[in-house]
């Protein structure tokens, strides 16, 4: 039940696109203040450039006035004498410091009156032709009876200037107004413009004139801002030709701008990104909440899994701990080993302790010399290898050595298990010296004869077979006594079976106590015959022997009332041969028989010997 989170991108798309047009309305309201706070400056420089003109213009018209006065007066007099002339022009000249000079052109268009002279000695020669750039303002003026004010030119007496052209009249002999020449007004363009423009604040604008739309005249400010220029349109007197250009200083500008674009600006920017950063952080955590909800069902859910897990590993383990502690209460010793490292991967306690040791000194011996536990290790590994491989018995009887040094017999129980290409040995060994022991009774028994303890007929067939053929192999004499009690009929018939077994039992001890060497056997043939074999004995010793066994019988006296000795005897045929391949062991006990036939025959309590033909 894994619960996927939604995706994040849409809502942080949707928070980029509201920051984004949170900014372009923050950027439009600082352009539009910005727009605002330009406008107004314009319209500043706009109305000082407007303003300026129009006193410009005003200026301009009272200082011309004195000449208006003057032709005026000429106008309505007749030519005024040229003293007086003088002292109106000299008071006009008082007045208004930009005059360069005034003067009189006569009806002929030359220079008549110059005031001052000084200065002006060149305009004397001055004859306005047609080919004078002022010819056809001044034709106009005249036509018009209107004063004319030229565009700038070349003063004769050097530098720009302009002149005022105002037209005189004096009256005929009729009384008609005849024209009369010009009435000058001459002015150079700096004198003129900076008296005009000295009440102007210079550190405010930078102010050009301009004729015809060149500049003619100038006064800059170094951080004069041309982008917010204002152009004015300037009458100068009746000469529509001028205009005004205004260009405000920075610093103009500074007085007139607010912070107020930039601090909104800023305001607004902050504004939006704290509202976004806001926004952003509650998405956040509300992403946070929900991831922290999914991993804690993840994680209940894990601890739920892995307590069935541990629950799983506990029982297991809790198996195991059972299933090794039954095996250490089992008798054998069950192992697990690695033949190629021997390491022991488990032992239980029966293996290590029922030879003497703990478990870590049987570790680390069984790491270090195998052969110390079992002698004949190396051997008994390629066995089980070998065994496996043909598919035998792995089953094996070894010895395995105590701590003590002694011996101990163990069957052992060994297979050979392949994982993963690594060979693993599984063994269980058992002490089986009991069931050995057991097994030595009963092949024991299965050799005696039960009522005299002597050895059966069976072993006696299969001694004399092997004795036979190992003295064969050695040639030496074999010899083998066949024993028969006498009258031994009449002995039960007299006293009974039980005392006739209790007598067979008594020459059983007699024969055994006879026997001296190591390898003679005594053997209840079959009822009450015995038979002896004495090996490597020739026939002096078989008959030594034979001659003990009837000295004895004798000396126990056995009371026998129908034998005609009186007490038990008994008759004894003997026989040596030395073995060969010709014969069987059979003919030795023929030979035997022979002789015992022969003693019984020759009156019993006897021995005889057979001798070869
Ligand atoms: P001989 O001197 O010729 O050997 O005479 P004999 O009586 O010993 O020979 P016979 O073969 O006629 O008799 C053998 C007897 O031995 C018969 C049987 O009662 C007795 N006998 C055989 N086995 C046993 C036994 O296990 N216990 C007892 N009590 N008697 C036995
Ligand atoms: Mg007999
Ligand atoms: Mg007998």
């Amino acid at each position: 039940m894994q619960q996927r989170s939604q995706p994040l991108w849409p809502a942080r798309l949707t928070l980029m696109a509201f920051l984004l047009a949170l900014c372009i309305a923050s950027l439009l309201l600082w352009q539009q203040l910005l727009t605002a706070q330009q406008e107004r400056i314009a319209e500043r420089v706009s109305y000082q450039a407007n303003s300026l003109a129009r006193e410009l213009e005003a200026s301009l018209n009272d200082q011309v006035e004195g000449l208006r006065r003057i032709a005026q007066l000429w106008n309505q007099r007749g030519r005024i004498p040229r003293d007086e002339w003088t002292l109106d022009s000299q008071f006009s000249l008082t007045h208004f410091k930009s005059y360069q000079a005034i003067q009189w052109l006569g009806a002929d268009l030359r220079m008549r009156w110059i005031e001052p002279l000084h200065g002006n000695e060149a305009a004397q020669r001055v004859h306005l032709t047609p080919a004078h750039p002022n010819f056809n303002l001044a034709i106009q003026a005249k036509a018009s009876g209107e004063a004319r004010f030229t565009d700038s030119f070349a003063l004769i007496q050097g530098g720009r200037g302009f002149i005022l052209y105002t037209p005189l009249y004096v009256r005929d002999a009729l009384n008609e107004q005849v024209f009369d020449g010009f009435l000058q007004g001459v002015f150079r363009v700096e004198p003129l413009m900076d008296e005009l423009l000295a009440n102007l604040d210079s550190s405010e604008f930078s102010a050009y004139l301009l004729e015809s739309g060149r500049p003619i005249y100038s006064r800059e400010q170094t951080d004069a801002l041309k982008s917010l220029q204002q152009q004015v349109p300037l009458q100068l007197l009746n000469n529509h030709n001028f205009a005004l250009r205004l260009q405000p200083s920075e610093r103009l500008v500074q007085k007139l701008t607010t912070p107020l674009p930039e601090f909104v600006l800023g305001a607004s920017l902050t504004i939006s990104l704290l509202l976004v950063a806001a926004l952003a952080l509650a998405l956040e955590n509300a992403r946070r909440a929900s991831a922290l909800q999914t991993s804690n069902l993840q994680l209940n859910e894990e601890v739920g899994q892995r307590e069935q897990v541990e629950q799983v590993l506990r029982d297991s383990r809790e198996r195991l701990q059972l299933v090794l502690d039954l095996t250490d209460s089992s008798q054998d010793g069950l192992f697990i080993i690695d033949p190629h490292s021997r390491d022991i991967l488990h032992m239980n306690q029966a293996t290590y302790s029922s030879l003497g040791y703990s478990a870590e000194a049987f570790q680390e011996l069984f790491k270090r010399d195998p052969e110390q536990l079992l002698p004949g290790f190396n051997g008994w590994l390629e066995g089980v290898r070998q065994a496996h491989q043909d598919d035998l018995s792995t089953i094996f009887q070894r010895q395995m050595r105590r701590r003590d040094g002694s011996k101990q017999a163990a069957e052992i129980s060994a297979q050979l298990v392949i994982r993963n290409g690594h060979e693993y040995l599984i063994g269980v060994s058992r002490d089986n010296i009991e069931r050995l022991q057991l097994e030595a009774q009963l092949q024991q028994l299965s050799q005696q004869d039960g009522l005299t303890g002597l050895y059966n007929r069976r072993y006696f067939d299969s001694q004399l077979d092997s004795e036979w053929r190992r003295l064969r192999r050695l040639g030496a004499p074999l010899t083998l006594l066949m024993l028969d009690i006498d009258h031994f009929k009449a002995y039960n018939d007299q006293f009974g079976h039980l005392a006739g077994d209790d007598a067979l039992r008594r020459l059983a001890q007699v024969l055994q106590d006879c026997l001296q060497r190591e390898g003679d056997v005594a053997c209840r043939y079959g009822g009450e015959e015995f038979a002896i074999i004495l090996s490597n004995t020739d026939l002096d010793g078989g008959a030594h022997v034979s001659a003990q066994v009837h000295q004895q019988l004798a000396e126990l006296h056995i009371a026998h009332g129908a034998s005609p000795l009186g007490y038990l005897s008994l008759s004894i045929g003997l026989a040596c041969v030395t073995p060969n391949a010709q014969e069987q062991p059979d003919s030795l006990i023929a030979h035997s028989d022979k002789a015992l036939y022969q003693a019984k025959h020759e009156g019993r309590n006897r021995t005889c010997v057979w001798r070869p033909a």
